[in-house]
Parts: C-alpha cells; structure tokens; sequence
C-alpha cells in the first residue's frame, strides 16, 4: 500500500510515514498531475480536494476524501478506508522526507554532533534517514504523538 498527499495533508503524511507506509507528499502540483502520479506509481490518493475525487473515480483511482480538521480523525479514516494494519512506531521512513531509516549507532553519532549529548545519554536506540540524514529516536514529544495515535486507533474501530 502506497499513499499520496495532496498539499493540504502534509501533517497527515508524515504520520503515516511514522506509520513506515511509503508516503509521498506533493505542493504545488495540478490535480492533473496528482492524478498522473498516483497512477503510474500506484498510490491511493489522499486528499481535501472533493472535484479530484470525482476525477479519481473517473481514472479508477483509489482515494481517500478527508473530511475531519483533527489530525486524529483523519489518521482513523485512512486506516479505516484503506485496510493499513500498522505497526507504530514503525521506524522505517524518514516523517520529513518518506526516506528509508536505518539503524545509526549510538557511538558513531557522539562524533557527529548532530544529536545533543543529553539525548544521547538518555535513549538507546536511533535511526538515520538514508536520504536526508536527519536522525531519530524516541524524544519528548512522543508522549503527544502516542497520545493522538491511540485516540486514532480507538476512533478507526468504532
Ligand atoms: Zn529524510
């Protein structure tokens, strides 16, 4: 399962990149050339836009109309209209980029700089973004992103 964002979504698509659901995000494109992407790259479109709808039932494009302002609305109706089953925190694709992450270990990070020496002393595990760079791992808001995930997942299966 693949998913494209239209540019109003691009808080929902980092989300589902959490999620480790390849994920591509897209500003400034025509609804023409949404439309053409999810084709050739086989994606369910996830949009605002209700006219690209109608054009996606034309071209037998899969689609998912959002219609909630609340970002836990809007994860549990993908999840309910798609089928995803996710694993959360999945760690495999970067929330900025859609990149893949891969393990980074803790000692090669230290030389790095790019993490603060107290977060290094305070988790264990991280992950590097093969296309960015950027690095992950557990931080403070996470608690918040739990949080939402779980009012998610409780709204997708009622
Ligand atoms: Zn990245």
């Amino acid at each position: 399962m693949k998913l494209l964002f239209d540019e109003m979504l691009k808080n929902l698509a980092s989300w589902f990149r959490i999620l480790g659901i390849d994920s591509a995000f897209s500003s400034g494109k025509s609804d023409s050339q949404l439309l053409h992407l999810a084709m050739k790259e086989g994606r369910t479109l996830v949009t605002r836009d209700f006219p690209l709808t109608i054009r996606c039932e034309k071209h037998g494009v899969r689609f998912v109309f959002i219609k909630s302002d609340l970002i836990e609305e809007q994860i549990a109706q993908v999840l309910r209209e798609t089928g995803i089953k996710p694993v959360f925190p999945n760690f495999t694709r970067c929330a900025s980029c859609n990149g893949e992450l891969a393990d980074a270990p803790k000692e090669g990070l230290a030389a790095g700089g790019k993490v603060p020496q107290n977060t290094l002393e305070h988790h264990e595990r991280f992950w590097r973004c093969k296309t960015c760079g950027k690095i992950f791992w557990e931080g403070g808001h996470w608690k918040n992103i739990t949080r939402i995930y779980e009012k998610a997942l409780e709204l997708a299966a009622g």
